[in-house]
C-alpha cells in the first residue's frame, strides 16, 4: 500500500514476523525494517535524504492508527499496525526461544544498563550480544566496530526516529546478516 510515496507492507504483525522476520533470521539474512508513523511519513515529504534512507529499507510497517486510517482512505486498507515496540517485544520472546543474540544500541547510558538488566532477567535465554548508550556522533565508526563485532542476529536502534534510520542506513553494508529495526523511545518503555 502506498502512502505518500512510501511502500508499506500489508500484513499483519503475527504474518510478518512468522513469515518474514523469523525466516530472515533463521537463513542470516540482512533485512532493515523501518516502522513509520505519521510524523515519519511526513518527514520523508519534508526532508529527501531521510526518504532516500526509508526507501532503502526492505519492509516499512504501519506504526500508528493514523496510517492504517489513511489506507483506508485510499481503499487500500492495511490490516493493522504493526508497532516497534511490539515488535520488538515480539523479537526478544524469539531471541531467548532461540538463543539469538541481540545488540542494544540507543536512549541514555542509565536507560540502556537497565533495558538489558531486564532482559537478562526476564529473557535468560537470550544472549545479549552487547550494549551502548544513543549519545554519541553519528558517524563515530567505534560504534559501528562495536556492533560488527558483536555478530548480532538482531540490531535494536533506539535513537529516536530519523536518526536511528540513518544510523542504520549508513552502517548496514558493514554487517553480513542481522535484523535492524529502529524502535524509538521503547527502551526508556521497556525500562519503565
Ligand atoms: N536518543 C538517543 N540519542 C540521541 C537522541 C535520542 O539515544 O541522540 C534516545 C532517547 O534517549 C530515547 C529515544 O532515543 O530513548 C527516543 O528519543 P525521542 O523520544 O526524543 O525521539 P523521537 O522518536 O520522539 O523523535
Amino acid at each position: 500500500v502506498t502512502l505518500m510515496d512510501i511502500n508499506f507492507i500489508n500484513v499483519s504483525r503475527y504474518s510478518f514476523l512468522k513469515n518474514i522476520v523469523y525466516p530472515a533470521i533463521e537463513k542470516n539474512e540482512k533485512c532493515f525494517i523501518v516502522t513509520a508513523n505519521p510524523e515519519v511519513v511526513i518527514e520523508t515529504r519534508d526532508d529527501p535524504d531521510f526518504k532516500t534512507i526509508v526507501k532503502q529499507a526492505d519492509y516499512v510497517v504501519a506504526d500508528g492508527i493514523g496510517v492504517v486510517n489513511a489506507s483506508k482512505f485510499i481503499k487500500e486498507p492495511l490490516k493493522e499496525r504493526v508497532t516497534g515496540v511490539d515488535l520488538m517485544y515480539d523479537l526478544l520472546a524469539y531471541a531467548d526461544q532461540h538463543q539469538k543474540r541481540v545488540f542494544f544500541l540507543g536512549a541514555s547510558e542509565v536507560v540502556n544498563q537497565k533495558v538489558v538488566e531486564i532482559v537478562k532477567k526476564d529473557y535468560p535465554d537470550l544472549i545479549v550480544a552487547g550494549r551502548r548508550d544513543g549519545y554519541f556522533n553519528r558517524f563515530d565508526q567505534s560504534v559501528t566496530d562495536q556492533v560488527v563485532e558483536s555478530n548480532p542476529d538482531i540490531v535494536f536502534v533506539a535513537l529516536g526516529a530519523k536518526r536511528q534510520e540513518g544510523w542504520i542506513a549508513h552502517n548496514l553494508s558493514n554487517f553480513d546478516h542481522g535484523i535492524f529495526l529502529g524502535v524509538g523511545g521503547s527502551f526508556d518503555v521497556l525500562s519503565g
